[in-house]
């Protein structure tokens, strides 16, 4: 029986066209053609001032930390539901992550819960924007003004999302995004570091670059030690393709939701919240089971398993994982691990498909 996968690029004629141009004609002197075009069409789909395209998204926000010289000794705030890779840059660096309470409606850092947590230490705040859903972005740039610390947006599940008619990603001092296969566009593996500071713009770019300022005409100079996070021109070839379908690409997440919230919602399950102001991405469709259940997400899991559904476990809470400490101060982030799903939605999926989902689960939900 074919599974139905929890997403899957969409892959067309055009990806392979621009790969083979980019493998025949990429070299030499065009050997970074499709990367500045990469990072053109995406500077113009966010409405931001300068982009570097990245391996990963990982390296876009250590190499944006880096510049901000977040090194040990200093603290970074960041919700505890979140996955590792949003935390793992702070780790390299030396610094402290301040793992902080989530919005039980949003899933993402609650700015109530930051406030109580800054201290003359704290260097930046991290806003991740879970599955699509938005940071209170208002309320965070009041902290920002107010203590004067910079918000970074990690926005890699977040391509299609905004708030207040702005493209997530752009409101905060940088953004970062990842074109990993899982992720709404892909490039198989990739990030992107985005803002629009020039002189921050200009330390990363340097950085990058292994330290080598591209102004100067000394070659082999580096000025420091920086970093190797560069994207090749064949994946950038593979981004420039899946810029002409982005939008297609978001409608597609978006209807998927709606179909799912349509056939669900009666159930005793939430899904992404509509929140005010925002228009959701939604990256990845989302059920949390009601807290009052007897049973939590894996009699389900195990159901959506067993009739070929690749159906996957919601964020454990950071602090549960070994390398951190658990402090017990996130009471939200523990409630909604064990209740939280995250449904199939890619491109090429069948309303067939789709109904197949709805129907395993109604069943699941009647047997009980
Ligand atoms: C996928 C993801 C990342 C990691 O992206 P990579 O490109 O794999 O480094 C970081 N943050 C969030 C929120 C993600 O969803």
């Amino acid at each position: 029986m074919k599974k139905i996968l929890y997403c899957k690029p969409y892959i067309t004629e055009i990806e392979h066209q621009f790969v083979a141009d980019a493998i025949k004609h990429g070299w030499g002197e065009s050997c970074y053609h499709y990367i500045e075009q990469f990072e053109e069409l995406f500077k113009n789909h966010l409405s931001v001032n300068y982009a570097i395209a990245t391996s990963s998204c990982t390296g876009a926000l250590h190499m944006g930390l880096a510049a901000l010289n977040i090194g040990p000794g200093d603290e970074v705030i960041i919700a505890d539901t979140n996955w590792v890779a949003s935390v793992a840059p702070i780790c390299y660096l030396g610094a402290t992550p301040i793992l902080v309470d989530v919005d039980k409606d949003s899933w993402c850092i609650n700015p109530e819960k930051i406030e109580k947590a800054i201290t003359e230490k704290t260097k930046a705040i991290i806003a991740v924007h879970l599955y699509g859903n938005m940071c209170d972005l208002a309320a965070l740039q009041g902290l920002s003004k107010k203590h004067n610390i910079p918000i970074i947006e990690d926005a890699a599940e977040a391509i299609g999302s905004s708030y207040q008619g702005k493209k997530a990603g752009s409101h905060g001092l940088f953004g970062v995004f990842s074109f990993h296969g899982s992720k709404t566009i892909t490039t198989g593996e990739g990030g992107m570091f985005v803002t629009n500071e020039k002189s921050l713009y200009e330390r990363v770019l340097t950085l990058s670059n292994h330290g080598r300022d591209n102004k100067t005409s000394k070659q082999f100079w580096a000025e420091k030690i920086g970093f190797k996070y560069k994207m090749s021109n064949i994946e950038a070839a593979i981004g420039c393709a899946q810029m002409k379908s982005i939008d297609t690409l978001i409608k597609r997440k978006q209807d998927i939701f709606e179909y799912y919230h349509s056939h669900l919602s009666t159930l005793p399950l939430s899904m992404n919240p509509k929140q005010k102001d925002v228009i959701n991405g939604y990256w990845m469709p989302t059920i949390i089971l009601e807290e009052s259940l007897p049973f939590d997400r894996e009699p389900l899991i195990k159901k959506l398993n067993e009739q070929h559904i690749d159906a996957r476990v919601f964020f454990w809470p950071l602090s549960m994982l070994p390398p951190f400490e658990n402090i017990h101060q996130t009471p939200v982030s523990y409630s909604l691990y064990p209740r939280g799903i995250n449904l199939p939605s890619y491109y090429e999926m069948t309303m067939s498909d789709l109904d197949y989902v709805i129907e395993t689960i109604v069943k699941f939900f009647e047997t009980q």
